[in-house]
C-alpha cells in the first residue's frame, strides 16, 4: 500500500469515526463568541487605568488606620473618590447600578488592630436585567495600602501595585459594563482592612451567607500590574497567574470520602472557576496566558478570596507571574541609589489592561449564561466502557440552548475536548474510568455557565 493510499483510507476512518461522534452525541453548537464581550474588552483602556491608580496613589497613605476626615490624604478621602466614581459610572446603568459604602466596625485586638476602628467597603451593584436570575458574581481589590510596618499609619504607603492595581481593574470594569445587560447581578468591590487580617472580604463573605446570596464566583485581584523581576531579570507581561483551592474549605466528610474515591481532588469548583477564567480569557484577550496555581494563594500567604473559601463559594485571585518585591510593602526610600516603594513608575498599563480585559471576559461570559445544570450524575448501574451522563435543566434563569460535556483525561490539567448536546442526558463513546467529565450550560450565544462534575448515580 502506497504512502498516499494509506493517508486516504486513514482519512476516510477518521471521516467515518468523526461522523458516528456527530450522530450520536453532537447536535449544532452554539457560536463561540459575542461580539459585545469583544467589543467591552477593547473598551478597557491603559491610559484610565493609569489615571486611576495615580489617583489613588495621590492620597499619599490608604492605609486602614490612617485619616477617616482628612479630605486629601488617607483611606477616608480614598473610599470617598471610589464611590463618586463609582456614581458617575452608574450614570450609564439606568438606575440599575447603586453604589454602597458597606461601614462595619472591627474589634480591637492589640495586634494589628490597637482599638475599634470602623472600616468600609465600597460596593457598586449592577442589578441583573432578569428577575429569574438570582446569581450574583463578585470582582474584588483591595483599597487599603502598607509600608514597611503593617502599623504605621503615618508614612507614604502609595500601593500602586498592591493593591490599586487590583482596584483599578474592578473599576474600570464597572464603567465599561455598567450601560451593559447582564441577567445575573454583578458587584464590583474595594474592600478594606486586607493588610490588617482581611477585615473588608471577611465581613462581606459573612454577610452573603447570612443573607443566602446565590453567590457563584468571586474574582479577587491583588498586586496584577507589574510586569517586571529586577531580582530575576524577567521582563513578561504575557503570563498572568490564577491560584484556586482545589477542594471546598468547608467540605464534609460524606464529600470527602467521594473525592477520594472518584479522585477528584483537582476539581473543586474554585479550580474549575480558575479553569473557566483561563478559558474564557484566552478567548477573548491576545498576548496574555492564564497560569493555574495549584495551591489557594501564594506560599504561606493569603488574601481576600480566602474569607469566600472558608464558607463555601468558588473563589480565586489573580496575581502577577513575577513579584518585585523591593516595590511591596516597602516604605518609599532611596538605599544605596536604589528606589525602593510601591511607586506607578514600576508598573506597566498594558499589562494592567490586558489582566483587566481576562476579569471583564470571565465576568462578562458567566454573567450572560444560564444558570448551572442539577443533579448531574454519571449512571454507574451497567459495567461498560461507555459513560452515561444526566442531569435536570436549571430551575432558573434563562432557557439553556444546550449543554455542553466537558472531558479530559485523568492526568490533563484542563478540559481538552467538548461536546454539545440539546437533551439533558448522553452517552459519550469514552470510559467514564479514563476520563473527568462535566456539564455545563449553553445559550444560543455560546455562553456558558460554571461546570458541573457528575457524582455517581444509580439510575
Ligand atoms: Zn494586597
Amino acid at each position: 500500500m502506497t504512502y498516499k493510499t494509506k493517508f486516504t483510507r486513514l482519512l476516510a476512518l477518521c471521516m467515518l469515526a468523526g461522523l458516528y461522534l456527530s450522530q450520536t452525541v453532537a447536535a449544532q453548537a452554539p457560536a463561540t463568541h459575542d461580539e459585545e464581550i469583544h467589543k467591552m474588552v477593547n473598551e478597557v483602556s491603559a491610559d484610565n487605568l493609569r489615571t486611576l491608580v495615580e489617583k489613588m496613589v495621590s492620597f499619599e497613605t490608604r492605609h486602614s488606620l490612617s485619616s477617616t476626615t482628612d479630605k486629601k490624604r488617607g483611606i477616608g478621602a480614598a473610599r470617598e473618590w471610589v464611590k463618586s466614581e463609582f456614581e458617575k459610572y452608574a450614570k450609564a446603568s439606568n438606575g440599575r447600578m447603586t453604589v454602597d459604602m458597606d461601614r462595619y466596625t472591627v474589634k480591637g485586638d492589640g495586634r494589628r488592630i490597637p482599638q475599634d476602628v470602623e472600616m468600609a467597603n465600597v460596593v457598586a451593584t449592577l442589578k441583573g436585567t432578569d428577575p429569574n436570575d438570582d446569581r450574583v458574581i463578585i470582582v474584588a481589590g483591595h483599597l487599603d495600602s502598607r509600608a514597611t510596618d503593617v502599623m504605621d499609619a503615618k508614612s507614604k504607603a502609595p500601593g500602586a501595585n498592591d493593591d490599586a492595581s487590583g482596584v483599578a481593574i474592578v473599576m474600570e470594569m464597572a464603567r465599561v459594563m455598567a450601560s451593559r445587560q447582564f441577567p445575573a447581578t454583578l458587584v464590583f468591590v474595594a474592600f478594606q482592612g486586607e493588610e490588617q487580617g482581611l477585615y473588608g472580604s471577611r465581613h462581606m463573605a459573612e454577610r452573603v451567607k447570612k443573607e443566602g446570596w446565590n453567590l457563584v464566583a468571586v474574582l479577587n485581584n491583588d498586586i496584577v500590574g507589574n510586569s517586571y523581576s529586577a531580582e530575576m531579570g524577567i521582563h513578561d507581561n504575557t503570563r498572568v497567574r490564577v491560584f484556586s483551592e482545589a477542594t471546598p474549605s468547608n467540605e464534609t466528610e460524606e464529600q470527602a470520602r467521594l473525592r477520594r474515591t472518584l479522585g477528584s481532588e483537582n476539581d473543586g469548583p474554585s479550580r474549575n472557576l480558575a479553569r473557566y477564567m483561563k478559558m474564557t480569557g484566552e478567548a477573548y484577550v491576545d498576548q496574555i496566558e492564564v497560569v493555574l496555581g495549584y495551591r489557594p494563594d501564594r506560599f504561606l500567604r493569603g488574601g481576600d478570596h480566602t474569607p469566600f473559601n472558608q464558607q463555601g463559594y468558588a473563589a480565586v485571585r489573580m496575581s502577577e507571574m513575577n513579584e518585585d518585591f523591593d516595590h511591596q510593602h516597602q516604605d518609599v526610600r532611596k538605599e544605596n541609589g536604589k528606589q525602593y516603594g510601591d511607586l506607578t513608575e514600576f508598573m506597566d498599563f498594558e499589562y494592567l489592561r490586558k489582566n483587566t480585559a481576562v476579569n471583564l471576559a470571565t465576568m462578562a461570559n458567566l454573567g450572560r449564561a444560564p444558570h448551572a445544570p442539577e443533579k448531574v450524575g454519571v449512571l454507574t448501574a451497567n459495567l461498560t466502557n461507555k459513560t452515561d451522563l444526566k442531569w435536570d435543566a436549571p430551575a432558573k434563569g434563562k432557557k439553556p440552548a444546550g449543554y455542553y460535556i466537558l472531558m479530559r483525561e485523568t492526568s490533563s490539567q484542563t478540559w481538552d475536548k467538548k461536546f454539545f448536546v440539546k437533551d439533558t442526558k448522553v452517552t459519550l463513546p469514552y470510559s467514564k474510568d479514563n476520563y473527568f467529565f462535566a456539564v455545563q450550560a449553553a445559550d444560543e450565544l455560546g455562553h456558558t455557565s460554571l461546570p458541573v462534575l457528575p457524582v455517581p448515580v444509580r439510575q
